[in-house]
């Protein structure tokens, strides 16, 4: 219910905005602020390559591609094409006990022959955080197959973004995610955030705190007993947690730790697969030999709901051993493999090759890190400018040299949001922290990434000043 002394307002409200703020329940929204029209609504009408218009007829430069995953931009008639054929031909067909369709089909292979060497197969959901919860239980199957009942803890890290799910908003390492929700469950583990920029002790090289993000990481699994641990799980750099590439050497050191011990390596790439940090997979760009990655977002550009586990052979071939012991494995989605998604998301990857974003990605993304370098890096007020591909942070803070953030309650990387906004990009408050985050469509422009440096000066400048 909305609050009666705002009435006045409500009445100068149009029957869609009245109708929004009585019936839809926003995620990640205040939702008693958003009743009483204390947050604002924006209804999106339109879009096209980097920009989105609202029903007021307000364009913004769309610098975090919906939620990282637009990847191919908006308004790619290819993709809506493709959709509307499937849609015309067949809607629906489930994917259970060996039935598919064209398109689901073609698209699996196409994954494969992206993917890093060593995956076997795909298995698909609709979001993010399934794709996760299948991870877990496949984790879980693989050791009952191995009869290894106790190998079940699964260690992810503080800062990591694995979903909103019960068990994939355990994995998610941020405070917002478990608070109110008897969150993190057993048996869910948390270790260091790969954060050079959060180091404890400043006088710390990458490497040393690499390794130390390892030797805390390897105590940990000899504290619980290796015995008792099955998986890591991590974005190749973090994502939500505040937009961080990894620190040197870092991936090359958690590896080593992971196969001394016996424990499986989960890449969740649902922000970095296909092309965001200028690689095809993070997994390539760092290193990484996973034996599941965690697929969504820029699997389809988010023209439908789709995402993937790749599980690779050292899983696979368990599995499949399992199955002949076992029999059918009692695991699927009503949607897994929807053709809508799948003809999307063929759609989708033939166009980030043939537009050959994956290059744009890396060439484009060199260019717009130089030019937040070259702004940033000596501003009062910004501590930290980091970034790989088109993926990029600025982190705010009070004093540069004693590294002293600005206290939370002021509010500061949201400030410079909105005022980001009010000048027409869209450029992310991060949940944890001051930090603005960039994520464009990977079609990003060189003269668009110089839109996107020049507003968010102007927008730093004019926080700053305020403060
Ligand atoms: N993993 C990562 C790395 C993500 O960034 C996200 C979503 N931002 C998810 C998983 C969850 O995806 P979804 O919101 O589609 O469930």
């Amino acid at each position: 219910m909305t609050d009666p002394a705002r009435a006045p307002e409500r009445a100068n409200m149009s029957e869609l905005e009245r109708n929004d703020r009585d019936s839809f329940f926003h995620p990640s929204t205040h939702v008693a602020q958003f009743s009483r029209g204390e947050v604002p609504q924006r209804v999106i009408e339109t879009g096209k390559g980097v920009y989105i218009t609202d029903t007021e007829g307000k364009k913004s430069l769309d610098g975090f591609a919906g939620l990282y995953c637009v990847n191919v931009g908006y308004g790619r008639q290819e993709i809506a094409e493709a959709i509307a054929e499937q849609a015309r031909k067949l809607a629906y067909y489930h994917a259970y006990v060996g039935h598919g369709t064209e398109a689901s089909i073609n698209l699996a292979k196409m994954i494969i022959d992206r993917a890093p060497e060593g995956m076997a197969r795909v298995y698909f959901g609709l979001s993010g955080s399934d794709a996760n919860e299948t991870n877990i239980k496949l984790i879980w199957y693989y050791n009952n197959i191995l009869g290894r009942p106790r190998k079940k803890k699964i260690i992810s890290r503080w800062r990591g973004y694995h979903g909103s799910g019960v068990m994939t908003g355990s994995l998610t390492g941020l405070e917002l995610y478990h608070q109110t929700f008897d969150l993190p469950r057993t048996p869910i583990l948390h270790t260091d955030a790969p954060y050079y920029f959060h180091r404890q002790d400043l006088s710390q090289s990458e490497a040393e705190f690499s390794q130390q993000c390892a030797d805390n990481l390897e105590a940990l699994i000899l504290r619980e007993g290796p015995d008792s641990v099955a998986a890591f799980i991590g974005e190749p750099a973090l994502g939500t947690g505040g937009i961080v590439p990894p620190p040197a050497g870092y991936w090359e050191k958690i590896q080593a730790v992971l196969k001394k011990y016996d424990v499986l390596l989960v890449a969740d790439e649902v922000v970095t697969g296909f092309g965001r940090l200028g690689s095809m997979f993070g997994a390539l760009h760092y290193d990484i030999k996973p034996d599941l990655i965690t697929i969504a977002k820029g699997l389809t550009s988010a023209y439908a709901p789709l995402s993937g586990v790749i599980v690779g052979d050292r899983v696979w071939n368990v599995l499949e051993q399992g199955s002949d012991r076992l029999g059918a494995m009692g695991h699927g989605w009503t949607y897994s493999a929807h053709p809508i998604g799948a003809a999307a998301g063929v759609a989708n990857l033939k166009l980030v090759d043939e537009l050959d974003l994956v290059t744009n990605a890396r060439e484009t993304g060199a260019y717009f890190n130089r030019s937040l370098k070259d702004t940033f890096a000596d501003h009062d007020i910004v501590g930290d400018v980091r970034g790989e591909g088109l993926m990029a942070a600025l982190e705010f803070v009070a004093d540069r040299d004693s590294r002293t953030f600005f206290d939370p309650a002021k509010k500061v990387g949201a400030q410079i949001s909105a005022a980001c906004l009010e000048r027409g990009l869209i450029a992310r408050a991060m949940p944890e922290g001051d930090i603005l985050g960039f994520a464009p469509p990977l079609c990003l422009t060189r003269e668009e990434a110089d839109t996107i440096v020049a507003i968010t000066k102007a927008a730093v400048d004019t926080v700053a000043a305020s403060l």
